[in-house]
């Protein structure tokens, strides 16, 4: 996120990160050396050369990776409508890292289940059908505060409070999804939350740390974690190290000492990481 940050500042603006560790697992999962060989043994098999379709949670290579082969990034709540952009001409789509959110978007787009395979990290690709025929191709990353939740914690929460409703991130495995009411993005998810209302039930399938902070916003609705999961990366960030990051702003422009911590993309890499973001807010926005 920070670099994408810095990837799309103007001239002049700085953006600089809390605390350089905050990083994510499921970024770390893929690197663009890997995605060159993919696609490379991809357009050995493929009539129609795969475009990558990236999900935000990677770092910068990948995003030049992606807009250097003409491919998006999307996010949880834009991945379905970005996919569908490239199928729609004719393209598969590789996508990467989240395998989870691949598969869940899969089938809200109604890809055949034989059209569907997976890439593993080892190179394989495993799938139930032709893989020349592939229309997706999912990298086997996955976010592991997101696969700790099971359909038994989905029937669990039912028999808890009989008429829950349960919604879950599409991160989650599909049987997870599958068994939910709901499956949305973050900002998806406090929406469901917000339109609830006062009286309404929820257990939500996501970061613990989100949960408690949405059931701090709406007490006046029974919210409570599926199963209490957390991303220690997430927390990294806190006001601590935000306010460590800001004092040194204020340091630096009296003369004092360096910025804690700047984030600072090589122009190579920003110049085809931007393409690839504008590309899915033009998606996005219907502008193309
Ligand atoms: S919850 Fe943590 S590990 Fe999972 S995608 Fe977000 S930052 Fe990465």
């Amino acid at each position: 996120m920070a670099e994408s940050a810095a990837i799309l500042a103007s001239p002049g603006q700085t953006v600089m990160i809390p605390d350089t560790d905050a990083g994510c697992p499921m970024a770390d999962m893929i690197s663009a050396v890997d995605a060159r060989a993919a696609l490379a043994a991809l357009d050995g098999i493929l009539a129609a050369p795969a475009v990558p379709v990236t999900y935000m949670n990677s770092y910068a290579d990948m995003k030049a990776l992606t807009g250097e082969r003409g491919g998006a990034v999307c996010t949880s709540g834009n991945a379905v409508k970005v996919m569908r952009h490239f199928l729609d001409a004719g393209r598969p789509v590789f996508f990467s890292p989240d395998c989870n959110l691949g598969i869940n978007c899969s089938r809200a787009l109604g890809v055949a289940h034989d059209r569907i395979f997976r890439i593993g990290r080892n190179g394989s690709i495993k799938g139930p059908g032709d893989p020349s025929r592939g229309l997706i191709f999912l990298w086997d990353g996955y976010c592991h505060v997101h696969t700790r939740f099971t359909p038994g914690d989905v029937a669990a929460a039912r028999t808890r409070v009989p008429g829950i409703t349960v919604i879950v991130h599409p991160e989650c495995d599909c049987a997870v999804v599958e068994a939910a009411d709901l499956s949305g993005s973050t900002e998806g998810i406090y929406e469901a939350v917000r339109e609830g209302g006062p009286g309404s039930a929820w257990a939500i399938g996501t970061e613990a740390n989100f949960v408690t902070r949405l059931a701090s916003e709406f007490p006046d609705r029974g919210i409570t974690p599926l199963r209490t999961s957390f991303c220690m990366n997430m927390a990294k960030t806190d006001l601590g190290t935000l306010e460590a990051s800001i004092s040194s702003i204020t340091r630096h422009e009296t003369g004092g000492s360096f910025l804690l911590h700047e984030i600072r993309v090589p122009p190579a890499e920003r110049r085809d990481a931007a393409t690839s973001l504008r590309l899915m807010m033009d998606i996005t926005e219907g502008r193309v």
